[in-house]
């Protein structure tokens, strides 16, 4: 058959991700302040180190290094034994201090890898620990500047340029948001800017060894759906320019909604140098050393999602995406494993709760799991009612699960549910579960 002019040349799409999530701590990356700054009064939580004032001098903040170290373990990274700090100089007015520090030649977190869609595996590059900006607010012709969110911690987190189709970015960011979500390091909300997304996307013919001699960077991409979108035009715009015989050449491009297109930032002759060097104010950490105890972290942490999936399948008999559906948040992958845990006694199968919790959709902040119980036997199943009775059951469950209730405690009210589901475990599922749960709120006043 004859070759040529009517055959469509063979793209392939290369696409690398670099994720910026903010951490959730109490203080800042390298002072005191609150990092709690969203909706608050501007420039409220503010002091000389992320003023960047002259003289003040930054301490690292212990809870960032070690959410940075569970979002590498998770990902299977190397974490490195010796870490350190560098300034990434560059000027912008969010900026006061003339540079950012971040990490460079020492990051925390290298070489891991995360299973997407389709069984592909994403090489994960590197995953450091940084600091974010002030944030500009432009109004008709001015420029006001809020420094609260100057010196949030920031955890960037690279990839290799392994994505050959946008399904597979969708994915890993979906996966990469649900996993802060469990690991409960960020609340991950794309709208606020918790979680942001930079593409790196090039075009090469199929079969062509090596990558591109050019990337195209998207940033400033605030929802899945629009860098979906981008990534989609980019791929299409660059495959017609090689067609056409065009070459390209390195760029920022950002998204526009409106006209839904990708339109251009930056060309390659502006790139900055940004002269890393190590920061002079920060002494090297040693990761290994008993100050951060990679094995203590390791324990602390929960069961992955994608783990809890596949034991899902295994363990309960549901399918693969009932699964995925049951494992989207931990507060419902909880809730389901309680019930199931409270169903055997009642013979109601796991697959029943499954079922009902996925076409139901109940509101598992106000039902309990044996509610879920009552509801398929179509009848009362708590016959524990005594309230003596149930005072010792949740005293148990609490003696038995102290971190949850110092998580309740705390404010978290999902934690909750794990103790109601001990008083469950304790009782064979005779509790009533109603009353159970006010003694239990009795009890943690
Ligand atoms: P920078 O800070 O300049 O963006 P990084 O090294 O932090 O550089 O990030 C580079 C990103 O670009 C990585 O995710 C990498 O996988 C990706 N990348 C590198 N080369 C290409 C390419 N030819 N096409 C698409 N992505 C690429
Ligand atoms: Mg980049
Ligand atoms: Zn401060």
């Amino acid at each position: 058959m004859e070759e040529g002019k009517t055959q469509v040349m063979k793209y392939e799409p290369v696409i690398g991700l670099e994720v910026h999530v903010e951490l959730n701590t109490k203080s800042k990356m390298f002072c005191r302040c609150s990092a709690d700054y969203f909706g608050k009064e501007p420039n409220t939580h503010t002091c000389p180190v992320c003023l960047g004032l002259p003289g003040a001098l930054p301490y690292t903040n212990k809870q960032a290094i070690e959410d940075c170290i569970k979002i590498g373990l998770a990902l299977n990274c190397e974490i490195a034994e010796k870490s350190l700090f560098e300034r990434k100089n560059y000027f912008y007015p969010d900026l006061p201090k003339g540079y950012q520090i971040s990490q460079y030649r020492w990051p925390l977190c290298t070489g891991g890898r995360l299973q997407v869609t389709g069984n592909r595996i994403i090489r994960i590059n590197r995953v450091h620990q940084e600091e974010d900006t002030g944030k500009l607010t432009h109004e008709g012709n001015e420029t006001l500047i809020d420094f609260n969110r100057s010196g949030v911690p920031l955890v960037e987190i690279v990839t290799e340029p392994d994505f050959h189709d946008v399904e597979s970015v969708r994915d890993y960011a979906k996966k990469l948001q649900q996993l802060f979500r469990y690991l409960e390091v960020s609340n991950a909300d794309m709208e606020r800017g918790d979680m942001r997304l930079e593409a790196n996307i090039s075009v090469k013919r199929k079969g062509e060894s090596g990558l591109p001699n050019y990337r195209i960077e998207l940033k400033n991409i605030n929802s899945f759906r629009f860098m979906v979108a981008a990534i989609d035009y980019e791929i299409k715009r660059q495959k017609a320019a090689l067609e056409k015989g065009e070459k390209l050449s390195q760029e920022t491009r950002g998204w526009n909604e409106d006209k839904k297109c990708t339109y251009i930032q930056r060309s390659k002759e502006e790139a900055h140098d940004y002269r890393y060097f190590p920061e002079p104010d920060l002494p090297e950490f040693r990761i290994q050393s008993s100050e951060f105890r990679i094995k203590e972290i390791k324990k602390n942490m929960p069961e992955m999602p994608w783990v809890k999936a596949e034991r899902f399948i295994k363990d309960y008999g549901i399918s693969e995406n009932n699964s995925k559906i049951l494992t989207e948040t931990k507060e419902l992958a909880e809730f389901f494993e309680i019930a199931v845990e409270h169903g055997k006694a009642h013979e109601v199968s796991a697959k029943e709760i499954a079922n009902y919790l996925i076409n139901k959709k109940p509101d598992i902040a106000s039902f309990l799991p044996t509610q879920v119980i009552e509801e398929l036997k179509g009848k009362k199943v708590g016959v524990i009612e005594d309230s003596g009775e149930l005072e010792k059951l949740a005293q148990q469950a609490i003696d038995e699960n102290p971190k949850s209730a110092a998580d309740y405690k705390a404010g978290k009210e999902a934690a909750l549910q794990a103790l109601i589901g001990g008083i469950m475990r304790l009782s064979s599922g005779k509790a009533d579960a109603g009353k159970a749960k006010e003694i239990l709120l009795e009890l943690l006043k």
